[in-house]
């Protein structure tokens, strides 16, 4: 058999996934190739990375030209896409200061010790951070302690201390888990779990915390690393609930593939930071801060926000009205192209039947299908999405 045609074979790469047995090469749109030629659907996008899709025909070139002029050249000089693609996030948070790295879990571990340093700051020694059962903040020592799932945490004690974790959604819960504390600096969540399942901070709960942040002081950090840049359909998912962030984690969608992360800061936590307290080689080189300022321009130019919507929407509907009544479907939930599908039972095979039927999708949190596509999808891709997964679901839950 001709090696380039046998796709599982990976010896030498760490055996860190349960990777699929499909090799892929290239791809255009939501369409992706694997090398026997066979094309799929993408409903994953990388997980909610690939936010203009593959081989996007005004990013490609962009990207071709930065290449040519400058890849790399550190924080010692100025960057000037930095102060670009700063100024944009600033605006369209309302937000006011960024610092850029290259991933989610570094975005995370800056507001980490943002939030441990405004402690500091203040005279509170032994700073305590809220974090949420369920969350997903990242693979590195400090990001998977606050991460709420024992099976990311087995096996990599001892963890960071200084973590409080409480239900989503439920004020009176945290109110109760720090009540009388004195150490509390932060609360940490995402406005939408990804990892977790696809679940929602409800508008309610985000608003009475943003009110109980400014009573006590308390840093509301959002992490925003998968529901934000447009997915939802708002550029970040806090902005259903009208409310502002004091720390905002991005990474994933913001550079359309290229890795990506920034942390951004409004006034309280904008000036925590300064020079020698923080810093990464790659974060904000030329090329990554190219591709975040050409990403927001093009899904600007192109109307992304509202197309992540009308299609996340209908899309939605679909898989509501076919099986919400289904006894073996517990929730359709989700806003704009972030969806999650709960069954009743694991459901981890379905990905693999997906994939042969053409689709890629993930499953998370066991038995939550994960639908995050980029957000250039069409309604007519929406719509194929939906014909090739209805049947797959309704023939599992058969069985
Ligand atoms: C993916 C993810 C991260 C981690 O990002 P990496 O780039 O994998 O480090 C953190 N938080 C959330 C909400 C995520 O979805």
């Amino acid at each position: 058999m001709n090696a380039a045609l046998n796709p599982v074979a990976s010896p030498h790469v760490m055996n860190t996934y349960g990777r699929l047995p499909i090799a892929l090469t290239h791809g255009q749109g939501c369409r992706v190739w694997d090398v026997n030629g066979k094309s799929y659907l993408d409903a994953l996008a990388g997980i909610a990375v690939n936010t203009l899709g593959h081989a996007h025909p005004k990013l490609v070139p962009a990207l071709q030209d930065q290449v040519a002029k400058m890849i790399h050249c550190c924080n010692y000089y100025h960057i000037p896409d930095q102060e670009r693609l700063a100024q944009m996030l600033v605006e369209r948070s309302g937000l006011t200061n960024v610092f850029f790295c290259s991933t989610g879990l570094e975005a995370n571990e800056a507001a980490l010790k943002l939030a441990r340093k405004f402690g500091h700051d203040k005279g509170i020694e032994r700073p305590e951070i809220v974090v949420y059962e369920k969350a997903f903040h990242g693979r590195s020592i400090a990001t998977l302690s606050a991460t709420g799932n024992p099976k990311i945490q087995a096996g990599f004690g001892p963890l960071v201390e200084g973590f409080i974790r409480v239900p989503v959604n439920d004020l009176a819960a945290l109110k109760k888990a720090t009540a009388g504390n004195p150490n509390v600096v932060a609360v940490f969540f995402e406005a939408i779990q990804g990892e977790g399942g696809v679940n929602p901070m409800t508008v309610d709960y985000m608003q009475g915390l943003r009110a109980l942040c400014d009573a006590n002081d308390w840093l509301m950090m959002i992490d925003e690393v998968q529901c934000g840049m447009g997915r939802t359909g708002k550029w970040f998912a806090h902005q259903w609930a009208g409310i502002l962030p004091d720390v905002m984690p991005l990474a994933k969608g913001l550079g359309s593939g290229v890795p990506v992360g920034a942390v951004v800061a409004g006034p309280k936590a904008a000036n925590i930071f300064a020079p020698g307290n923080h810093g990464t080689t790659f974060g904000g080189n030329p090329l990554a801060m190219r591709a975040g300022v050409e990403t927001i321009r093009i899904m600007e130019e192109d109307d992304l926000l509202a197309n992540a919507e009308r299609v996340g929407t209908r899309l939605k509907t679909r898989f509501a009205t076919a099986l919400m009544e289904h006894p073996g479907v517990r929730d359709v939930r989700g806003h704009g192209l972030m969806l999650g599908i709960e069954l009743a039972k694991p459901c981890g095979a379905l990905t693999q039947r997906a994939a042969d039927a053409g689709l890629l999708i993930s499953v998370t949190a066991d038995s939550v299908i994960r639908i995050v596509p980029p957000l250039i999808m069409t309604e007519a891709e929406a719509d194929q999405v939906a014909d090739i997964l209805l049947p797959l679901i309704t023939t599992f839950l058969a069985e």
